[in-house]
């Protein structure tokens, strides 16, 4: 009997809506949950995926790319790589598989409530192959982390990271809880698989794969390109939503859940990849600069992909093309300063080539951070590195949770960035993120960064009573990743800068 193809009976076989008699429609497909916008039924019956995969394909493939994955796996562990690697590119995995593996996990959630509550049979389709590609994610970054336990007992941050109350935890969970968690079906889609999905993984796992490949780790740029690989497809969960919402009236609502998702998710990615690509990567590695991978990634696909749904750039797109500049390089510098919170050992990554090379894809750098470097390398060198240690907690912007940096040299603007809610007063790292608190102000309000907990009198106030509630045991905090040769490497030959 000859075989039908695909297209024949793919529609037939995956629409599975049927016309509830016991229970009311709201009752199968809470709104709450499932579509807070009320789309009508003929709106729904326009969602078209455009990924169709049928699961005997989908399992075929991917039963080929894990057993790739774990065979070079096998192979490289013959390299000795990571027996030979230096410290600081241990510190990049232990930096990615602490912030990347259990957030998978988290996707694994929103995959399935797509795959319940969205009211699309293509929809609910593709969320279930999303939830089974989360749940391999998940379990293959914990073995690798798990795997890598023999060359750094902090690698167990990767399951640990996330039951902690470490300010990155605290972080991450905020956002993972707001975007990933705390949303009915049709939002998740946007914020996770459109905003995210659609550009930030491609950051992470394709930009940090080139990286890892140049840098002879083979085993971990093939694990986290097969992961994009299924990024790709289940973030296609979103765009269909998107078209069906600019069509029916509610281009407004899908604009917003947009906006939010792609900014929230923006702050959380910034923070690993920005830091990662510019200041961890040996710099004989470096593919692009994070700049040039975001103008590649997202500022080119992702304002072409808004654009042709029919949607708006979001309205602080000229506020975030200079944000890019900036950011993520008050990120390293307080997480270097910072290093003894975070468990794994920070490279400073500003020796003086290095900081010619973020001159030179960064023009300004020098004279904006690289001022708050030179002081830093100048105690060092005058055998005062303990003037580099953190006394106490920096001010926390309460919608990110990440420490509020700013330009050197920029202009601070506390009007614009912080408000009073309820007699409260909250502090934002820019207008951007005070916008998005002030869209559910009740959504963000009671929580607690981890400076205002310390200002309540919950965590004893001196270092170590900090880095003891946060979970870091003293064999567990971070150092300076090279013992501070690249500072020592300014003596030899000084920056114009310093030399001044
Ligand atoms: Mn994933
Ligand atoms: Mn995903």
């Amino acid at each position: 009997m000859a075989l039908l193809n695909r297209s024949q009976w793919y529609d037939l076989a995956r629409d599975t809506n049927w016309t509830p008699s016991f229970v009311s429609e709201d009752d199968l497909f809470p709104p709450d949950v499932a579509d807070p916008f009320k789309m009508s039924k003929e709106a729904w019956a326009e969602y078209d995926e455009p990924y169709k995969v049928s699961y005997r394909e989908y399992v075929r493939v991917q039963r080929d790319k894990d057993a790739g994955v774990y065979a070079v796996n096998t192979a490289a562990a013959r390299t000795r790589f990571m027996e030979e690697c230096n410290n600081r590119w241990k510190s990049l995995l232990k930096f990615h598989f602490g912030a990347v593996s259990l957030a998978e996990s988290c996707s694994q959630q929103s995959e399935g409530r797509m795959a319940r509550f969205g009211k699309a049979p293509g929809m609910r389709n593709m969320a279930t192959f999303g939830l089974l590609d989360e749940i391999r994610h998940g379990q293959s970054q914990l073995y690798f982390a798990h795997d890598n336990l023999k060359h750094g007992q902090t690698f167990n941050w990767g399951h640990k990271l996330l039951g902690t109350e470490e300010w990155g935890s605290v972080m991450a969970r905020s956002t993972l809880d707001d975007v990933f968690l705390g949303r009915d079906a049709v939002t998740t889609a946007i914020m996770l698989t459109f905003a995210f999905e659609t550009g930030f993984t491609n950051m992470q796992f394709i930009g940090l794969a080139a990286d890892a490949a140049e840098a002879g780790d083979t085993s971990f740029s093939n694990l986290i390109s097969s992961i994009q690989t299924d990024e790709s497809r289940h973030a296609q969960i979103g765009a269909p939503l998107l078209k069906m919402m600019v069509k029916h009236g509610l281009e407004k609502e899908a604009q917003k859940a947009v906006d939010i998702g792609f900014w929230r998710t923006y702050r959380f990615f910034t923070l690993l990849t920005g830091c990662t690509i510019d200041y961890f990567t040996p710099l004989e590695k470096r593919e692009a600069c994070f700049r040039e991978f975001m103008e590649e990634w997202i500022i080119h696909q992702f304002e072409r992909t808004v654009l042709d749904l029919g949607l708006k750039l979001p309205w602080y797109w000229d506020y975030f093309i200079e944000d890019i500049n900036m950011f993520h390089h008050g990120m390293q510098a307080g997480m270097w300063n910072f290093r003894p919170t975070v468990w794994f050992d920070v490279p400073a990554g500003v020796s003086p080539r290095e900081r010619d090379w973020l001159e030179s894809k960064y023009p300004g750098w020098n004279d904006n951070w690289g001022r708050v470097w030179d002081v830093i390398t100048k105690n060092i060198n005058a055998g005062k590195p303990e003037l580099s240690l953190p006394m106490t907690m920096p001010l926390i912007c309460n919608l990110n949770n990440l420490p509020i940096v700013k330009n050197p040299n920029g202009k601070w603007d506390p009007d614009g960035q912080s408000l009073v809610y309820k007699g409260r007063r909250y502090y934002f790292q820019s207008h951007v993120d005070k916008w998005v608190f002030e869209q559910y102000p009740e959504r963000y309000s009671a929580h607690t960064t981890v400076t205002d907990r310390l200002a309540m009198g919950q965590i004893e106030p001196t270092v170590e009573g900090i880095l003891t509630y946060m979970g870091l045991s003293e064999v567990e905090r971070g150092k300076d990743a090279e013992n501070y040769a690249w500072a020592y490497a300014h003596r030899a030959q000084p920056t114009k800068a310093a030399a001044e």
